[in-house]
């Protein structure tokens, strides 16, 4: 029998791609087949989830042209929506590959401008497809830094910060100050904070009246063009530390870091690692390792790092404490946490390699797989502990051994990353995800809500919210700002 392909497709979907290779110029455009292998949408994803029916990829060069083709697609006799992706290097959550069938993704990652950076003000306006590494390189030297992620630098700022992403200084939500957004009609809008052409204004994202910056971020009622990220002050000096506990400390242990945490000792997101994740991230395995940043002026860093790791020996808990040495000797985590913690993310890709074995560019195809689940739990060493007996639930009901990586986002909540490596075979992937679907049941039943999806559990969104009316509401705004569908249904609807 013969293979389905594009021109199988109804009518308007023929015309729209002949209306956009007009627009764009072929080489922008690709149509697949069911099956069809190579690009975007049809090629494999590191989480080894379901290959979605993608009908094909557009690659604009411009906004203008943005806006034409979201244009296009804003049409009541087209049956597909648009998948949008800055670099599409969601790894663990789906990759590039959307959460619904029929769609045709829309990659900005050739809108690669910083249209204007602003050390003194310290903000930037970037496009999609201007990734940490490129941006937090041009501040290199300056009094100002970017909030990066431990993910590779080779991954989009507007993305991550599009998903809710979370950086070592603070969540990525926070550094974006305003959006340029192109409207499911077409129409080009700037929402939060946007600079003007002839007078400074103050950063402040909110604007006046309803705050409409958060209505497209984790959202399908747009596509973001362009970005006003916010760039942080540099610390004059910093200081990473290092602490390590055993497991039967871990409520103590959590609870003294906490204390810290809320007495505004430690800067940027503190992280703990457990032994399986160190290892997963090519660290050193052994008990738990917690890693603080101390910032501000040199006294003040000295005055209280000292004070932490004084109050860290006499609290009995912590098997080793030390300020990092410059030289990582040789551990991933180590070398990646010190540079990011200062907006560095030249070490991030050797942490990719050894964590998967392959870098950026091949890590959907090669390698070993990985899945991300992402649960909020509050910031008490109880709670934690109660969310590593989960994960040791998971593991003596499926076999796999997830580890986990604390993000504490505030005094009072914690990001509790958890991780699921398998071998890229079909038994491993599916034991994998079984685990994955335990870690939703088990943790939303618990109270610990995961704050971003990944593409298979898209449905779950209805289930994890507090108030089906406020579900509604987002669907009469979907329906208000986007009747025809032309952006698909994403993770979050
Ligand atoms: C080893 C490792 C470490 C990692 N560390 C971190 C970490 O520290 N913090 C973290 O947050 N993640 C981390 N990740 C996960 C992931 O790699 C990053 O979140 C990455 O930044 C997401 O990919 P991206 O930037 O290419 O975004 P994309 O994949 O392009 O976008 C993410 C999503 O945002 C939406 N979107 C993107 N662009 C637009 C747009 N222009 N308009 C509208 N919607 C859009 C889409 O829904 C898309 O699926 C890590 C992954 C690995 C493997």
């Amino acid at each position: 029998m013969r293979a389905a392909t594009i021109h199988d497709e109804p009518a308007s979907v023929i015309r729209v791609f002949s209306k956009i290779r007009d627009l764009v110029g072929p080489d922008r455009v690709d149509e697949f087949g069911p099956g069809a292998n190579g690009a975007w949408g049809s090629r494999p994803n590191v989480g080894m989830y379901r290959t979605r029916r993608n009908l094909g990829v557009i690659r604009p060069a411009t906004v203008e042209q943005v806006c034409r083709v979201v244009e296009f697609f804003d049409d009541p006799d087209l049956p597909i929506g648009l998948h949008v992706v800055s670099t599409g290097r969601n790894w663990g959550l789906g990759s590039a590959e959307p959460a619904r069938d029929r769609t045709v993704t829309l990659d900005l990652s050739d809108l690669d401008e910083i249209r204007s950076l602003d050390i003194e003000g310290g903000f930037a306006i970037v496009e999609p497809g201007v990734t940490q590494g490129r941006l937090a390189t041009s501040l290199a030297g300056t009094d100002r830094m970017l909030n990066v992620t431990a993910s590779s630098a080779h991954t989009s700022i507007i993305g991550n910060g599009l998903d809710r992403g979370v950086g070592l200084r603070q969540q990525r939500v926070d550094d974006l100050l305003g959006l340029e957004v192109v409207l499911p009609d077409g129409q080009l809008v700037h929402v939060g904070w946007w600079p003007e052409k002839d007078r400074r204004t103050p950063l402040y994202p909110y604007g006046l009246g309803p705050s409409l910056l958060q209505l497209f971020v984790q959202s399908d009622l747009g596509v973001v063009s362009a970005a006003a990220v916010r760039l942080l002050h540099r610390p004059e000096a910093q200081r990473v530390i290092r602490l390590a506990f055993a497991s039967r400390d871990l409520v103590p242990a959590v609870n003294t870091l906490r204390r810290w945490v809320a007495q505004g000792l430690v800067g940027g997101v503190l992280k703990i690692y457990d032994t399986v994740s160190a290892a997963f991230y090519g660290g050193r395995a052994g008990g738990f390792l917690a890693h603080l940043c101390v910032d501000g002026t040199v006294r003040s860093v000295d005055a209280i790092s000292g004070l932490i790791l004084d109050e860290a020996v006499s609290s009995g808990l912590f098997t080793e404490a030390a300020p990092h040495g410059r030289e990582a000797g040789g551990d991933a985590v180590v070398a990646m946490v010190e540079g990011a913690y200062g907006g560095d993310p030249s070490h991030n890709d050797a942490m990719l390699e050894a964590t998967l074995g392959q870098p950026a560019a091949r890590v959907d195809e090669h390698g070993l797989g990985w899945l991300f689940f992402l649960p909020l739990v509050p910031f008490s060493g109880e709670d934690v502990a109660r969310a590593h007996g989960l994960l040791a639930q998971i593991h003596e009901e499926t076999g796999v051994r997830p580890g986990c990586t604390v993000n504490a986002l505030s005094a009072d909540v914690i990001d509790f990353v958890v991780t699921i490596k398998f071998a890229r075979e079909d038994r491993a992937a599916e034991r994998a995800h079984r685990a994955l679907d335990r870690a939703y049941e088990l943790f939303s039943a618990t109270g610990f809500m995961p704050y971003r999806l990944d593409i298979d559990h898209a449905d779950w969104v209805d289930r994890l919210s507090p108030d089906p009316g406020a579900r509604e509401l987002v669907r009469r705004l979907k329906t208000s700002l986007d009747p025809n569908g032309a952006i698909a249904r994403g993770r979050y609807s």
